[in-house]
Formats: structure tokens, C-alpha cells, sequence
């Protein structure tokens, strides 16, 4: 049953585009030497071609003669459900959805979008990992995958608001930018919230938070159901509608604006309003003179920045965190090698880091970027995705590291001129 569906999902989506990306594979296996789960851990199955060999397996068999000769022969096998059980664990386990194994392909194959394909036919058969699923669920359930129902999002946006002495707006009428803050920074690094609200109140922004659309994480698009990833974005779209912003802004989360900015696009009504990150947007402050901030505010030893693969590969926010940390860290910022649109993924994204199974792995990836880090001596890492921050938290304790870790938008309100 559960083959059935998943290879009905597959025939479904093999359209001539994804068959002529399918045909084009040379298996010259280049796009391994690309994915850190592969790279850290030498598995040939964490190659990123093998994460599609399901989806090709399922269109040389259905479409082409071949395939039909193959199999007939007993050469290929058909696809059982113990197949589906190992590629689950694979895609969902091994795979970050970063995208980097997509800019080294000779062939110009899109693997990460393949990947999501095979984790769509996953869903649809419920073959997801239990604890994403559990995340999920959550998300359906309480409106949140970290429990930020209505009243723990109320209770702590005034206690932000008290704590850090800030104001923050929320369902304010006639502003023109509607805020969405990730699950894990309220929950996890509240210290963002206030710090973000410090920039858009000192560059003068007309902005609010949302009550109906307060969160943007979306674990329906890691989970790659196409229903849930919709149902969670047109929350977002129908709270800012109500509210007439003319602009969306997604803080440090990389997936949602991946989801947002991008996805939605192809497969939903988006209304007529700008979905930008506050990355972008600092950059446009500092541009224009709304914000100032202090040279050299940043003093703790060689700094260095951490690109986010939705944030920095996919969304091209790249000059922007380099604009700030020149400022602030002058000559002690170094850039790590590799960076910028190659960055080496920090190992916890696209879901990976909510299933426990998958700990050994993660842990093993982020030795790339414990060797990255390391080889330039920089003691303070800044990145604009709370999802990186939460692997980089989460590892530097794992592994007992001296390195202070730290969003953007941190750093940027902890230097703002008065
Ligand atoms: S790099 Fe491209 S062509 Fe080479 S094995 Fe990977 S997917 Fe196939
Ligand atoms: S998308 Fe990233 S994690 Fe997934 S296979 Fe490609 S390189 Fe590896």
C-alpha cells in the first residue's frame, strides 16, 4: 500500500522537466564531494544522487523501455516497502535540503527540489520520521511545532516587552510591515525579539506583530506535504491581508523564507506584498543612514560569519552581514573558506535537527565547520538563521568549544547608535 503510493506520487510528479533532470545524471558523482553528510561520514548512500535513486528507479520502471526490460529481466528489482523504510531515513536523516550538491552538478541538476519530491511522496504514504512527525502534528494541532499557542505568544511578547524595555506592536491597524518571528526564537532566543524590535523602532519601520499569523516556521515544507506547507503559509498571507501591510519580513529563520519568499509562488495565491528578511532589511537601513552603528563594537577576538544555505545561498543576502561585521569587527572579521554562496551547511536544517536518530550524523557534519571555524582561530560566530543558531548552540556544548555564538540582529541592536 505504502509502495503504491509513494510510487504513485512519483509517476505524478515525474513531468518531462523532473524525466529530463532524471536522464541527465551521468553519475559522475560529483555532487558527493558537496554534501558535508556525505563528506563528514564517507556513507555512499548520504550521496545526494542516491537520495534520488528512488524517484529514478520509479521512472525508468514506469516510463521507459529499459527500465521495463530490467526489470522484466530481473535485473532491477521492483521497489519494496523495506526500500521505502531505508530511503526515508536517508532523505530525511542525511539530507538538509541545503542545496549545495544542486551548484556542483555538471548536468545542472536541481537535486535538493528532486529530494523534496521524494520526501512528498514520503508524507503522502506517512513514511516521515516519527519525531518530525510528532513536530509536525504539533504545528497542526496548537498552531506551533515549539507550543506558542495564543496565550504563550501573548505572554511572551509582553515579557519581552518588559524585560527589555521595548515596544512591541502586535494587530496594530494601519501599519504598513507585518514581523513573523520563528517558534525557535520566541521560544529559544527571546533575546532576538527584542533585539529586532530595537532596530525597526530605531529606523522609524510602522510595523507589527500578528496574534493570527505569529509564527513563521512551517514543518509541513520539512516534512514536504504539500497540503501542510499551504496551510501553514496561508495563515501568514491572511493575517497580513487583514492587516493591509504592504510588506512581509521574515526574521532570523531560513527554511520559512525559503518557504515564503520562493515555494509559495508555485504553489499558492500570494497576495501583492513584498516578502523580504531582516537581513535585507538591516542592509537597507544602514544604506540609507536609519540605523548607525558603532565601529569596532564587536571585540572578541576574530569573528566570523556563517552563511545560511536559504538565507545566503538561496536568497542572495550575502554583502548585507558583511557590510555589519566590517563595521563592527573591522579587521578582526575573516571569512571562512569555504563561504558565502558555497558555505558548508552547519548540518541541523531542513528538519534534521528535531529527530533524535539523527544526532550521531548531525554531530558528525558539524565537524566540517569545527575545522572551518577553527582553522582561522575565530572565537565569535555570527549567523542570521535561528535554526544554524540552534545547531551551533547545541554542538558547541556537545562538543565543549570556546566559541560565542550569535544572530545578526543581535550583534546589530547591541551596536545601534543612540
Ligand atoms: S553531479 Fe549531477 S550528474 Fe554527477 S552524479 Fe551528481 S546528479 Fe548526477
Ligand atoms: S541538499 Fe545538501 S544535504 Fe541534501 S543531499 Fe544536497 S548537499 Fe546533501
Amino acid at each position: 500500500m505504502q509502495t503504491q503510493i509513494v510510487m504513485d506520487t512519483f509517476v505524478k510528479e515525474t513531468g518531462g522537466y523532473a524525466a529530463s533532470q532524471l536522464e541527465a545524471c551521468t553519475r559522475c558523482g560529483i555532487c558527493a564531494e558537496a554534501c558535508h553528510f556525505y563528506q563528514a561520514t564517507g556513507n555512499a548512500e548520504f550521496a545526494p544522487v542516491w537520495k534520488i535513486e528512488l524517484l529514478k528507479r520509479a521512472y525508468e520502471q514506469r516510463f521507459t523501455l529499459s527500465g521495463k526490460f530490467k526489470l522484466a529481466l530481473g535485473i532491477d528489482k521492483a521497489i519494496t516497502d523495506s526500500d521505502l523504510k531505508d530511503f526515508s531515513k536517508i532523505v530525511y536523516e542525511a539530507c538538509t535540503m541545503c542545496n549545495k550538491c544542486s551548484m556542483v552538478c555538471p548536468m545542472g541538476i536541481q537535486l535538493g527540489p528532486l529530494i523534496h519530491e521524494v520526501r512528498t511522496a514520503f508524507s503522502n504514504a506517512g513514511l516521515v520520521p516519527e519525531d518530525l512527525m510528532a513536530a509536525v502534528n504539533k504545528q497542526v494541532e496548537e498552531g506551533s511545532p515549539l507550543g506558542v499557542t495564543d496565550d504563550v505568544f501573548e505572554d511572551r511578547i509582553e515579557w519581552v516587552a518588559d524585560e527589555w524595555e521595548i515596544d512591541i506592536p502586535v494587530d496594530k491597524s494601519g501599519a504598513d510591515t507585518l514581523v513573523v518571528f520563528s517558534s525557535i526564537e520566541i521560544m529559544k532566543f527571546p533575546e532576538n525579539l527584542a533585539a529586532i524590535a530595537k532596530i525597526l523602532n530605531k529606523a522609524g519601520e510602522n510595523w507589527t506583530l500578528s496574534s493570527k499569523g505569529r509564527e513563521v516556521v512551517n514543518f509541513g515544507f520539512y516534512e514536504g506535504s504539500l497540503e501542510r506547507t499551504k496551510a501553514f503559509m496561508q495563515k501568514l498571507f491572511d493575517a497580513a491581508v487583514e492587516l493591509g501591510v504592504k510588506k512581509l519580513v521574515v526574521t532570523e529563520c531560513g527554511h520559512a523564507y525559503d518557504a515564503l519568499r520562493w515555494t509559495s509562488y508555485n504553489i499558492m495565491e500570494v497576495p501583492n506584498i513584498e516578502i523580504t528578511h531582516i537581513t535585507g532589511l538591516i542592509g537597507e537601513y544602514i544604506d540609507s543612514g536609519k540605523i548607525k552603528l558603532q565601529a569596532g563594537a564587536l571585540k572578541n577576538g576574530t569573528v566570523t560569519f556563517h552563511d545560511a544555505c536559504k538565507i545566503q545561498r538561496r536568497g542572495g543576502h550575502i554583502k548585507e552581514p558583511r557590510k555589519v561585521l566590517n563595521i563592527l569587527a573591522g579587521d578582526s572579521f575573516k571569512e571562512m573558506s569555504p563561504s558565502k554562496e558555497e558555505s558548508i551547511c552547519c548540518g541541523g536544517g531542513g528538519g534534521v535537527i528535531a529527530i533524535k536518530e539523527a544526532d550521531p550524523i548531525r554531530y558528525a557534519s558539524f565537524g566540517l565547520k569545527i575545522e572551518q571555524v577553527d582553522k582561522i582561530g575565530a572565537k565569535t560566530v555570527v549567523m542570521a538563521c535561528s535554526n544554524c543558531r540552534l545547531q551551533f548552540t547545541d554542538c558547541v556544548q556537545h562538543f565543549d568549544l570556546d566559541w560565542k555564538v550569535a544572530g545578526l540582529s543581535q550583534v546589530v541592536a547591541d551596536a545601534l547608535e543612540e
